[in-house]
């Protein structure tokens, strides 16, 4: 019997540009593709409901693909040193292969394994394949990491070579024994109850090909533009990949060289590619942070923040946010959005992320904890960065005293008020000169909109004038320290 090798595909749920795969494949061998949940392992960062939702219909996806190519995907729960281990006595396997991991979570899962095999005599190798750059490539001339993105970036930019993704298998040998596998409904994935994701699945095809395909719109229809759509909430301005990017269903190297081609095809649009693949950028760095600042989810970078006096906990404040019932359109569209559908556009997840840490002064890592949860795109180093950034504490932060007025943003970058007639239907018939402030429309405007604050729409939660004043004194108190 020829030893087979475990491909543990946790890293990155796909068969196009998946090193660790291509590597098994290559080595003529039988090949045991395994997806192993180890909910234990991640503490509070265990995947959310929604991204649950995403896995088990993303881990369906995976099965299909692997069996179109002869082979299986093989599902266990439980922690992953003992299910590694369970599958190396079972199969007789004398290697395991991974893709590369930079959480806290997935570090330790690598060192421990590693650990096992070693005194098992078993081969535990780990590839790069989900980033453009490792961390331990990109240092200042110090020789520290960068803790701000401008130079961080142009670094990348000198140091990113041509990228030639691998294909996807065609065909991989199979074992002569399949280990068996568990059921889906063992990984405890499926939404409680099942109806509850009814409106996500709506909007979103996951898997690798609902990855490609989305990748194939935005470079067909959108890149080109991106540069002046990607702000527009109203508009399918931006790609949309970042689900497929957090789940590793679609390579970021491949993404990077689908831009690199439509930059040189049609060089006028070369300012769309550019603009978008800086925004891959921010996602380099934010996962290289997370790889060297660990604590990042749990601390503030900026260590004066640690005494700032933060609403924390369950509460009144939190629950009108959570659910879209502020007053103010522009934050409640996005909440809703996000709960409709799994995703919230970025330059609406920056105005309720500063409406929930500033105007209600309530703790940032409630906020990424109610992201956490509900996001089908939930990263812990994009999103702990998100919020790090909003709330001024972070690296390459925007400043606290920098306070985003959901007013003035909405009517810039919804100024027809398009995003919020659709996530806030009730307020659908207000002129576009009130849309983005009902409580300063004159009552008769109100009633021909069918509009009753306080009725069917909430008044304001706070007064503005006040609530940034809070804020402000909150952020002299810890200046003091
Ligand atoms: C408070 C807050 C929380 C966030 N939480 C997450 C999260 O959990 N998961 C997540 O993927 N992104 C998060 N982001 C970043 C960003 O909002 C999303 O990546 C983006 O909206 C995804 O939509 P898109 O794929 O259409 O983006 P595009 O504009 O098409 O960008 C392409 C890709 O670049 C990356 N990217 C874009 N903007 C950022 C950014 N600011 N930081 C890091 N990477 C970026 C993403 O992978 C994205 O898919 C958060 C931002 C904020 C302000």
């Amino acid at each position: 019997m020829i030893d087979p090798i475990l491909v543990l595909m946790n890293g990155g749920l796909r068969l196009d540009d998946q090193p660790a795969l291509a590597a098994a494949e290559r080595a003529g061998v039988p090949v045991i593709p395994v997806y192993i949940l180890d909910d234990a392992v991640h503490g509070e960062w265990k995947p959310g409901a929604a991204s649950r939702w995403w896995l088990m219909k993303s881990l369906e996806a995976l099965g299909r693909s692997f069996e179109a190519i002869g082979s299986r995907l093989i599902l266990r729960a439980g922690g992953t040193v003992h299910m590694v281990e369970a599958l190396l006595e079972a199969t007789g396997a004398k290697s395991v292969f991974m893709l590369r991991g930079y959480s806290p979570a997935a570090r330790w899962t690598e060192a421990a394994l590693h650990d096992m095999c070693k005194v098992r005599g078993v081969t535990c190798r780990r590839f790069a394949g989900s980033l453009l750059l490792e961390p331990e490539q990109v240092a200042t001339g110090a020789g520290t990491p960068y803790t701000v993105f401008t130079p961080f970036w142009r670094r990348c930019r000198e140091l990113i070579e041509d990228i030639e993704p691998t294909p996807a298998p065609l065909r991989l040998r199979a074992p002569e024994v399949w280990p068996e596998s568990a059921d889906m409904a063992e990984l405890n994935l499926a939404p409680k109850p099942a109806f509850w994701a009814d409106p996500i699945a709506a909007s979103w095809v996951p898997g690798e090909n609902g990855g490609r395909l989305m990748l194939d719109r935005f470079v067909a229809d959108v890149m080109a533009g991106y540069q002046r759509t990607r702000d527009l909430p109203g508009q399918e301005g931006t790609s949309r990949l970042s689900p497929y990017l957090a789940f590793g269903e679609i390579s970021v190297r491949r993404v990077w060289r689908r831009c690199r081609a439509f930059a040189t095809a049609f060089e006028t649009a070369e300012s769309g590619a550019a603009a978008y693949l800086r925004e891959i950028g921010w996602r380099e760095f934010a996962t290289h942070l997370l790889f060297h600042f660990p604590d990042l989810p749990e601390q503030p970078l900026r260590d004066q923040f640690k005494a700032f006096p933060w609403r924390q906990g369950p509460g009144d404040a939190l629950t009108e946010w959570q659910k879209g019932l502020t007053g103010f359109p522009i934050v409640d569209a996005g909440m809703r959005e996000l709960w409709q559908t799994g995703w919230m556009h970025n330059r609406v997840r920056m105005i309720v992320a500063s409406f929930l840490v500033k105007d209600l002064l309530w703790h940032w890592r409630d906020g990424a904890a109610w992201f956490w949860d509900t996001l089908v795109d939930a990263d812990l180093a994009n999103n702990t960065m998100g919020w790090q950034w909003v709330a001024g504490c972070g690296p390459d932060a925007a400043p606290y005293f920098r306070i985003f007025n959901p007013v003035t943003q909405g009517e810039k970058f919804d100024p027809k008020g398009t995003y919020v007639r659709e996530f806030v239907p009730e307020l659908a018939d207000l002129p576009d000169e009130y849309i983005h402030k009902p409580f300063e429309a004159p009552a008769l405007v109100l009633k021909a909109a069918g509009v009753t604050l306080g009725g069917n729409y909430p008044k304001p939660m706070v007064d503005r004038r006040l609530s940034r004043e809070r804020a402000l004194a909150a952020l002299g108190s810890i200046k003091k320290n």
